[in-house]
């Protein structure tokens, strides 16, 4: 797997790497079985694209994110950014160095109403957003505060107003003003749409995906919904247990998923009121603890194709059709049809 980290120089643009993540883990606790949230995981974020995080609760999607953003720091691995004319591991900045890169790689938080502040009018949310890097000085700030609310759906004499003066909705697009003030190239979006109620979802899927194209973001998307997923994602990582057990791209996930543990997620059949869309529900039998996983394959205990040879198979992505990788050896040697 060494030549990954080679970019290719005249690699087509949707192609070509934003964000190289070689083997990187988070380990929670110090103690001899520490949490391993995020156990060797290894994918690329494409330039341009919207990638899918997916999985259930607890597999270590929010890690991942915490982890691009640096609010927590690696146990080990790589995190190679190509953003900014230059190649740099996000994984071996120090807090300061990594610093002048925070207004290039944003989050977004599931309930944006916990991270704004409840005294503070939202001109002074995004002017606080500005002044951090130093943006729109002086005259011409108001205007560029006017620009960003008109930019994510919201009236110039919003800025003038509390968060409590607003929906869920229209919080949501505040926390999405306030990532993009500060012109960010990467969007890390965290179950961005799970407290919002069902009739507004949609309203902020759409917004998000206008808004990357119109500015050219790339958009790492966690969520649990699998149906958001497929309509707003280019490809999809499959997350268990801190592990990778697949990456596709969308249409040939939903359409041929290879590995068990995605097609048992797929398996729940569509719910046909929209208001209840498929998401990730827990699979039978219990989810394993991330402080004591399985040997081998971690899905092995849970996965209905499992055999004793999975107790010692290695959890390596295998390429078995171009750009589908997935963990599994048994749907590598015999690949499963629709
Ligand atoms: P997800 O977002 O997929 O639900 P998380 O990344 O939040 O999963 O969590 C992955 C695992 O790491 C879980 O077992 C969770 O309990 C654990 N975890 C997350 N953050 C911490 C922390 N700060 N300290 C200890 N364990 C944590
Ligand atoms: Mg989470």
């Amino acid at each position: 797997m060494s030549n990954v980290l080679q970019t290719t120089p005249h690699a087509p643009a949707a192609e070509s790497p934003l964000l190289d993540i070689q083997h990187l883990r988070k380990y929670f606790g110090g103690s001899s079985h520490p949490v391993r949230a995020v156990d060797d995981v290894s994918f690329t974020i494409r330039q341009g694209e919207t990638l899918g995080l997916v999985g259930e609760s607890g597999s270590g999607k929010s890690t991942i994110g915490r982890l691009l953003t640096r609010l927590v720091d690696p146990t080990e691995g790589q995190m190679l950014y190509h953003g900014a004319g230059a190649r740099q591991d996000l994984a071996a900045l120090s807090q300061a160095q990594y610093r002048p890169l925070r207004s290039k790689i944003q989050i977004i938080f599931q309930d944006p109403y916990a991270s704004l502040n409840p005294r503070m009018r939202i001109r002074e949310v995004l002017a606080e957003a500005l002044d951090t890097h130093g943006l729109a000085k002086g005259k011409a700030r108001l205007p560029r505060i006017h620009e960003l609310l008109q930019q994510v759906g919201l009236r110039p004499e919003h800025a003038e107003r509390f968060p409590h003066e607003f929906s869920g909705g229209q919080r949501q697009r505040i926390g999405i003003a306030r990532a993009l003030a500060v012109e960010p190239t990467f969007i890390v979006a965290d179950e961005p749409l799970s407290a919002l109620d069902v009739s507004i979802q949609a309203q902020v899927v759409n917004l998000l995906g206008e808004l990357k194209e119109q500015l050219g973001l790339t958009l790492l998307f966690i969520s649990h919904d699998l149906d958001v997923v497929e309509y707003l994602c280019d490809r999809v990582v499959v997350l268990y247990l801190g592990r990778v057990m697949e990456i596709a791209p969308t249409e040939a996930l939903y359409a041929r998923p290879q590995h068990p543990y995605t097609r048992a997620l797929l398996a729940a059949a569509p719910i046909p009121d929209p208001a209840q869309r498929r998401s990730i529900a827990l699979l039978q039998g219990d989810l394993p603890s991330p402080s004591n996983p399985p040997s081998g394959c971690v899905f092995r205990t849970r996965c209905p194709m499992a055999e004793e040879r999975c107790a010692s198979a290695d959890m390596q992505l295998r390429e078995v059709k171009p750009d589908h990788f997935h963990a599994c050896w048994k749907t590598a040697l015999t690949p499963l049809s629709p």
